[in-house]
């Protein structure tokens, strides 16, 4: 599973239609400060269905629209297009290609797409699950503030990244119930030795 493809229009810094062919592998992204590389970051988040603006260093939908400059207008949309391989089905959706799309208009009206068919937020998520978990995206910073977490800290934020943790919160509510269980079962004995 990979991006292949990234296709921004009227999002951010991305006036006109932009698109991205990514290769397999690593790919740096390069250029002056503020010349976008974050926003190209945003446009991801906000493809794969991101809700709090904060995240996208804005404060509403319409901040997300090319607000104008450099003799263009402001755009009245903006639309972000990712193009993943899924050959390997690492998503759950049964195609080779999938291709998210959202779009919003300055009024705050977002639309979502699945390979160009119309769907609902919810289908986004759950499609997007696998590439969409809390350290899937690292921000800038979170490297320098892994490495000076403490070691303890540190060890639960590589649990979180792998979703261990759901395995540990189990296993805890697990040896609660035996333990539970197991005073029940002393509880029996008890009541069973009395009665003999
Ligand atoms: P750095 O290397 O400093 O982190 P960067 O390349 O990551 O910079 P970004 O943060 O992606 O840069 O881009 C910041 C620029 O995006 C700013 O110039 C800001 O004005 C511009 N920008 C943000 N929102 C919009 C918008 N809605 N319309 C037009 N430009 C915008």
């Amino acid at each position: 599973m990979y991006l292949r493809r990234l296709e921004i229009q009227g999002f951010k810094t991305f006036a006109g239609h932009t698109l991205f062919e990514f290769q397999p592998g690593v790919t740096a992204v390069v250029g002056p400060n503020g010349s976008g590389k974050s926003n190209l970051v945003d446009a991801i988040r906000w493809a794969l269905g991101e809700q709090h603006p904060g995240t996208l260093r804005c404060k509403r939908t319409e901040d997300l629209i090319f607000s104008g400059g450099g003799r263009r207008a402001p755009a009245g949309f903006a639309e972000v297009s990712l193009t993943i391989d899924n050959r390997d089905r690492l998503l759950p959706a049964p195609y080779s290609e999938v291709t998210i799309t959202r779009r919003a208009t300055r009024s705050g009206e977002n639309e979502y797409f699945i390979n160009r068919q119309r769907v609902r937020l919810r289908d986004v998520q759950e499609v997007a699950a696998p590439i969409s978990g809390a350290y899937a995206i690292i921000n800038q910073g979170l490297v320098d503030a892994a490495l000076n977490l403490h070691p303890l800290e540190r060890r639960r934020l590589f649990e979180d990244a792998a979703a261990i943790s759901v395995y540990e919160q189990r296993r805890t509510d697990a040896e609660r119930r035996l333990r539970e269980t197991g005073a029940n079962v002393a509880r029996c004995a008890d009541i069973l030795t009395e009665l003999e």
